[in-house]
């Protein structure tokens, strides 16, 4: 018997806004798997609060993690947690405050500073959100509009949530050679200007060329940590990561938000130049001076065959979900390229990816097996089930791949470590003292597994397939999982910062 898992980095945000048959429907995965609580808002996208203006970007920016039947009929970040907790939630929710929704509040889509009023209003509604519940702020710096955010931004903002006592994670700006330890001296650097406690979620390396850089990052944070920035981290237990497809773009083809880069596609001109660069482009820091420019070329880095499309809404590309943007293209008749803008255009802008080359690829995870070894690192899914194409197969098997694949079979890191950090480590990143541990006084979210079965039985290709060996799930002493059974009722809370 182990106490819950705690995930730091989920996507769920919007599968919770749903009636409990719908989150029984999408979340079953995640809960037999042994996840008793989940943390939303990550990467800098999340979609509370919202404003008339602000909806339709959100909404768009938001699609990769959207289930259907979403209603978005909430408005500040209090009567988002209020929706959850009306609605009745299938396990416990944390959530942070992500940086995208309140920015678009702020200043709208465009690229570039904010004005002095646009960054006090950004910095006022943080703080608002922080004190309505939220645990912190999350930054996603490869998305929009986040990533047109500088650090003198950051550090602003960081200031407002820890005013709230909020911490403040990051989805670094960069994570492939050119600019891996340069985004990783970004936040230690917020964390030392803004003193604020900072978590860096999903260490990783993109590509081939970076991944000799995975010791370096851990050697930097730990070295922050010996001069006092309070600095926490997690890992994903997978090769490859899940994102929107937008992240491959150049950022000033996003400035004005979806609907602007979609106009961009449609000019030849343009086009042009962001092919140009995604085939060439050196990403260079800081990535605000000059022109172009970006702090990460994911689709040269990892090349179009380790790059496939995971879901589609419309019916017209569903065929091309599973295949790498380079079969697209030959199914096309297209260079990859023209081929994926061309669906993006179909797309209205909503497409999911996995990359493949995320620290080790489909030959080598060697390059992951230091993150999963270091002592200060959580674990994570980041992976989420909307029902729809073909997720992460984290979202059945993050936590019980850990426990099977890296612990018994590989024996990279001890069974009592694996569980302390899916457990108690995320527990106090959150300040849940009551949670996290098998202990009186605590709140009874348990799961009662077998070491020796545990696994993963979840694929790239067959994503939806349970965990083995989990035999029983409680989420506040109330039984969600009893061997095959599945029991979804509203047995989670939702967590408040400080309540
Ligand atoms: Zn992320």
């Amino acid at each position: 018997m182990a106490p819950g898992f705690i995930d730091l980095h989920s996507h769920s945000d919007l599968c919770f806004t749903l009636p409990l048959r719908d989150q029984a429907r999408l979340l079953e995965g995640r809960v037999r798997q042994g996840i008793t609580t989940e943390l939303l808002g990550n990467c800098g996208i999340g979609c509370a609060p919202l404003s008339p203006t602000t909806r339709s970007d959100v909404e768009r920016v938001c699609g990769f993690i959207t289930p259907d039947g979403v209603d978005w009929s909430w408005g500040s970040f209090a009567s988002y947690l209020a929706r959850l907790e009306a609605q009745g939630v299938l396990v416990n929710v944390a959530s942070l405050v992500a940086h995208g929704p309140l920015r678009l509040m702020a200043m709208g889509a465009r690229a570039g500073r904010p004005g002095a009023d646009e960054q006090r209003a950004l910095d006022r509604m943080t703080r608002q959100a922080v004190e309505e519940g939220a645990h912190g702020v999350s930054f996603g710096l490869i998305y929009p509009p986040g990533q047109f955010a500088d650090t003198d931004e950051l550090v602003s903002v960081a200031k407002a949530a820890a005013a709230g006592s909020g911490f403040v994670a990051f989805h670094q700006r960069g994570s492939s050679r050119d600019t891996l330890l340069q985004a990783v001296g970004e936040l230690i650097e917020v964390g030392r200007l803004a003193r604020t406690s900072v978590h860096h979620s999903h260490v990783e390396t993109v590509g081939r060329r970076a991944w000799p850089g995975t010791p370096e990052v851990l050697a930097s944070e730990e070295a922050a940590a010996r001069d006092g920035i309070e600095i926490t981290a997690d890992v994903i237990p997978y090769t490859a990561v899940c994102t929107t497809m937008l992240a491959l773009y150049p950022p000033w083809s996003l400035d004005g938000g979806v609907a602007s880069f979609l106009e961009r596609l449609r000019d030849p001109a343009i086009r042009a130049r962001m092919k140009r660069e995604m085939a060439e482009s050196s990403p260079v820091w800081p990535p605000w001076e000059g022109e172009g420019r970006w702090t990460m070329n994911i689709a040269r880095e990892c090349g179009w065959d380790h790059i496939r499309l995971a879901h589609v809404d419309g019916a017209r590309n569903k065929d091309c979900e599973q295949l790498t943007v380079a079969a697209i293209g030959r199914r096309r008749g297209q260079d990859p390229f023209e081929a994926l803008s061309d669906l993006l255009l179909e797309e209205s802008g909503v497409a999911t990816q996995l990359i493949f080359g995320i620290s080790g690829d489909e030959t080598t995870d060697e390059p992951l097996l230091p993150l999963l070894r270091s002592p200060r690192l959580a674990i994570v899914s980041d992976a989420w089930e909307i029902g729809k194409g073909f997720p992460h197969p984290g979202a059945c098997g993050a936590f019980p791949r850990v426990l099977g694949h890296y612990v018994r079979e590989r024996r990279i890191l001890g069974l009592e470590e694996a569980v302390r950090r899916m457990t108690s480590l995320p527990a106090d990143r959150l300040g849940l003292s009551d949670r996290g541990r098998v202990r009186a006084g605590c709140r009874a979210d348990l799961v009662l597994f077998d070491p020796r079965t545990v696994a993963d039985r979840s694929t790239f290709a067959d994503p939806r397939r349970f965990a083995a060996g989990i035999d029983e799930v409680l989420v506040n002493g109330r039984r969600v999982v009893a061997g095959r059974e599945f029991r979804p009722q509203a047995a989670g809370r939702v967590l408040r910062r400080g309540a």
